[in-house]
C-alpha cells in the first residue's frame, strides 16, 4: 500500500496524456503516418505486442502495416522487404519485431533500415547520434519513456546519481547515455556486478531493467529515490511482476512506477511519437 510520502508515477495515465496529443497532432495533418511492423514467426508475447501496437496506433490515427512472414522466410527475403520499405516514401517508419528466429541475424537486419525510418532507435547511426548528444538521434522507445517518467516526477537531474541495472542494448545502454546528456552520474551494473546491493544503496535515481523477478528490495533504496521498474516477468502463479519488490518499496519514501501500468504503456506511446516526429522530418525534407 502507499504511504502518504509516497508517489506512485502512474506510467499508464502519462502515456495516455501522450497518446492524446500525438491524436490531436495527426488529425491536422492531411496524411496518415505509416508504420510498418516486421513479424517472424509464431512466438505468442511478439502477436500480442504487434497487436497492442497496431491499437495504440489506430487509436492515435497511425497506419500500422504488419507484413507477416513465416519462421522459415530467408534472410535475403527480409532484406528485400527492408529495403522496399526504405525506399516507400508513403512508410515513415519500420520496426522489427523480435526476437527473431535463430537462422537470421537480427543485427544485419535492422541495420538495414534506414536511420530516418528507424522508429525502433535500435540502427547503428541513431544509437551513435544518441551517445553523441546529437537531437537527431531517434530514442529506443524504453528508454525514452523511462526519461519521459523521471521527468514526471519534476526531479532535477543534473548531478544525481543514477544506477542502471542491466546493459542491454536496448534499454540499459541506450538509456545510460541519455542520462549522461543530462548531467547525472551513471552507474551501469549487470549480471556480473560485484556488490550490487551497496552501489543501488547510493543512487537517486534507480532503474532495474534486468528480468530478475523483485531483485531490488526496499533496504536496496534510499530515502527518497525514483525507482524506474523496467522489468516484465511472471511469477509462478501467472501474475506480472517487475525487477523491484513493489509491495515493500511502497512502504517507503519513494516515488515508483508499478508493473504493470508503469513503463509498458510508456513505451508503446513512445514508438507512437517516434513514428509521428518521422513523419514530420521527412515531410519538412520533401
Ligand atoms: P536482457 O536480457 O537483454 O538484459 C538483461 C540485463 O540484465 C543484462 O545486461 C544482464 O547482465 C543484467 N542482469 C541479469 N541478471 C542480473 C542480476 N542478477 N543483477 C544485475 N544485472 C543482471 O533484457 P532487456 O531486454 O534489457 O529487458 C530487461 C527486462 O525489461 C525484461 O524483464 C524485459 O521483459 C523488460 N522489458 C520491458 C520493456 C517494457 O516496455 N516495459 C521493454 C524492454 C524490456
Amino acid at each position: 500500500m502507499a504511504t502518504e510520502n509516497n508517489i506512485i508515477i502512474d506510467g499508464k495515465a502519462i502515456a495516455a496524456e501522450v497518446r492524446s496529443a500525438l491524436k490531436k497532432h495527426i488529425a491536422s495533418a492531411c496524411v496518415r503516418p505509416v508504420l510498418a511492423v516486421i513479424l517472424v514467426g509464431e512466438n505468442e508475447a511478439s502477436r500480442i505486442y504487434v497487436r497492442n501496437k497496431e491499437k495504440a496506433a489506430a487509436e492515435v490515427g497511425i497506419e500500422c502495416r504488419v507484413l507477416q512472414f513465416g519462421e522459415n522466410v530467408s534472410e535475403k527475403e527480409l532484406f528485400e522487404v527492408v529495403q522496399a520499405l526504405n525506399e516507400d516514401p508513403a512508410v515513415n517508419g519500420i520496426i522489427i519485431q523480435q526476437p527473431l528466429p535463430e537462422q537470421l541475424d537480427t543485427r544485419c537486419l535492422v541495420e538495414a533500415i534506414c536511420p530516418e525510418k528507424d522508429v525502433d532507435g535500435f540502427g547503428p547511426m541513431n544509437l551513435g547520434r544518441l551517445q553523441g548528444g546529437s537531437p537527431d538521434a531517434v530514442v529506443a522507445a524504453t528508454p525514452k519513456g523511462v526519461l519521459r517518467l523521471i521527468d514526471s516526477t519534476g526531479v532535477e537531474l543534473s548531478g544525481k546519481h543514477a544506477v542502471i541495472i542491466g546493459r542491454s542494448n536496448i534499454v540499459g545502454k541506450p538509456l545510460s547515455s541519455l542520462l549522461l546528456n543530462r548531467d547525472c552520474t551513471v552507474t551501469v551494473t549487470h549480471s556480473k556486478t560485484v556488490g550490487l546491493k551497496e552501489i543501488v544503496c547510493q543512487a537517486d535515481i534507480v532503474v532495474a531493467a534486468c528480468g530478475c523477478p523483485r531483485l531490488v528490495k526496499d533496504d536496496w533504496v534510499k530515502d527518497g529515490a525514483v525507482v524506474i521498474d523496467v522489468g516484465i516477468n511472471r511469477t509462478e502463479n501467472g501474475k506480472l511482476c517487475g525487477d523491484v519488490d513493489f509491495d515493500a518499496l511502497c512502504r517507503k519514501n519513494v516515488r515508483i512506477t508499478p508493473v504493470p501500468g508503469g513503463v509498458g504503456p510508456m513505451t508503446v506511446a513512445m514508438l507512437l511519437e517516434n513514428t509521428w516526429q518521422a513523419f514530420q522530418k521527412q515531410k519538412k525534407n520533401i
